[in-house]
């Protein structure tokens, strides 16, 4: 995959290219049949010339790329730590604020695509049970207050 991160340098190649100042990283889940990733996005000030140099105030939001290591035969292997793109984007979002005093954003460590983005943040709410942001979900059959990894541990005991 051309779009995969796999180390700082990677992660720096593709901040070095926008063309502004780099504000906030983020680390968000989504999965696909082969498996859970992570998706980073760079919110950025865009620079822009009139006269003079002009950052704009408000952030652009920009894909970077995935963290994509083992697909889900992982769980059958019991490799440890269980998602090593928590570790390794933790890892290289660390190094990123750092260099460039970011924010770096991940909501959650273990796969959840129900966290809200760094930008929908206002419309989270806190799980009940383990303090996670994520947005409360419209269907029936789920508790609104409670991320669905709670809910499966929970359902399970
Ligand atoms: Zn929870």
């Amino acid at each position: 995959m051309s779009h995969n991160i796999n180390s700082f340098s990677k992660l720096n190649e593709k901040i070095k290219a926008i063309n502004g100042i780099p504000c906030v990283l983020e680390a968000l889940w989504d999965g696909d049949t082969s498996g859970w990733y992570l998706y980073l996005n760079l919110y950025y000030k865009r620079r822009t010339w009139w006269f003079k140099e002009i950052f704009q105030p408000h952030l652009s939001k920009k894909a970077l790329g995935t963290i994509s290591l083992g697909g889900d035969i992982r769980l059958f292997s019991g490799q440890v730590p269980p998602w090593p793109e928590a570790e390794l984007a933790k890892e290289i979002g660390k190094l990123a604020s750092e260099k460039y005093g970011l924010t770096f954003y991940m909501p959650s460590e273990e796969p959840d695509d129900d966290c809200p983005s760094w930008d929908q943040q206002h419309l989270a709410i806190a799980c009940g049970k383990c303090g996670k942001l994520i947005i409360p979900t419209d269907s029936a059959h789920l508790p609104k207050d409670t991320c669905y990894g709670c809910y499966l541990k929970q359902k399970s005991s």
